[in-house]
């Protein structure tokens, strides 16, 4: 079978490797309908991910069909249609019993990292009863492609953030993950401003509705208290027609008696933005962080002090995807807008270039396999 091959450092290639084989009575072999490109990907390209392997298939989002499954497998049989977790979890260590399941201490992101991953015909999944979820029979698998990593990682996102439905959170980038992130925060009525600097990135947030108000931070006023919620206040009171009026000075009264939002969840990853992240969470609230930075950041801790503050960062607890299918069945989540492209296999070179240079505007990929 042909597979999407992670050589070397900025070396890619589609080659032949051999059909996988069940070894361990915990796993299971999916045939691969669709899978997907994500960020991560394009760090493992750049040397960025030491736990990552060379001459592995890279994928970690994908859906398909179970063709073989090892002889533990109680909760699945064969043709049976699934979702893959980003993550292959044990479900019996510390970790996992406690929903840690990034941090398991058999597994972790081992697909498209450590061992062969989704983007190739099939794939041989690990711990397979506990990192599979089930998808209804009368579905299209494509509605369900990113319920195991983007979509995962953007309800993880809220989870860390508390976030109830009279909450206001600020979601910052507008990429994959913070549009997931959005469409969460929507399902469960907390609203949402979302800011990029990325006017298409936002322009598309805007035209799916996905957030209450959109804001590029470079289009802010600029001063000494840069990224205050002052700004944002006065950014929406004038950058807003009045047909709602109400709702928008309900939100930038609660935005100024306490001080900030409730959450920030940052999902962009660089050192403008969780700098934004920390001066924007009112006192007491929660910084959560779900971006992966490529280098170290600066901790203003005087700067912070008394403010009460509470981080959380993560790498995704991926543990909510059966819920996630079923808001899906239920209409109540639909990623299909993310999906900007589709490409045959045969073509994965050229969507992991369209995906990483974005000589066009992309959001995500669907790979048809
Ligand atoms: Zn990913
Ligand atoms: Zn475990």
């Amino acid at each position: 079978m042909k597979g999407l091959c992670y050589i070397d450092k900025e070396k890619l290639e589609i080659k032949t490797f051999p059909l996988p084989k069940i070894t361990s009575p915990n796993e299971v072999i999916i045939e691969i309908k669709y899978a997907s490109l994500c960020t991560s990907d394009i760090h493992i390209i750049k040397d960025k991910v030491p736990r990552a392997k060379k001459g592995i298939i890279l994928g970690h989002e994908g859906v398909g069909i179970i063709k073989e499954i090892g002889s533990n497998i109680k909760k699945f049989k064969i043709g049976d249609k699934v979702s893959i977790n980003c993550i292959s979890f044990c479900g019996e260590c510390y970790f996992c019993k406690n929903n840690y399941i990034n941090n398991c201490n058999k597994g972790g992101w081992e697909l498209g990292c450590r061992i062969n991953g989704t983007l190739s015909k099939y794939v041989l999944v690990p711990f397979a009863e506990t990192s599979l979820n089930l998808i209804p029979e009368n579905f299209d698998l494509k509605k369900f492609l990113f319920v195991g990593d983007a979509l995962s990682s953007g309800f993880f996102g809220v989870e860390m953030g508390n976030l109830k439905d009279n909450n206001i959170a600020c979601v910052l980038g507008c990429g994959p993950v913070g549009l997931c992130t959005l469409i969460c925060c929507k399902m469960k009525g907390i609203k949402t401003v979302a800011f990029d600097i990325n006017e298409q990135c936002l322009e598309f947030a805007k035209k799916n509705n996905l957030s209450n108000f959109y804001i590029n931070p470079e289009k802010l006023k600029q001063s000494e208290n840069n990224f205050l919620y002052e700004q944002i206040i006065d950014y929406i009171k004038n950058n807003n027609d009045n047909s709602n009026n109400n709702e928008i000075n309900n939100f930038c009264e609660k935005l100024n008696e306490q001080k900030g939002f409730d959450c920030c969840i940052e999902v962009a990853g660089t050192e403008k933005s969780f700098e934004m992240a920390w001066k924007l969470t009112r006192p007491n609230g929660i910084v959560s962080i779900v971006a992966m930075y490529e280098k170290n950041l600066e901790f203003k801790l005087p700067l912070m002090y008394g403010k009460n503050l509470i981080f959380k960062t993560g790498g995704v607890d991926a543990v909510y995807c059966d819920s996630l299918i079923k808001w899906i069945c239920e209409n109540k989540i639909n990623t299909d807008l993310l999906i900007t492209h589709e490409f045959n296999f045969e073509d994965v070179i050229k969507a992991f270039d369209l995906f990483r240079n974005k000589n066009e505007f992309c959001c995500k990929i669907a790979i048809k396999i």
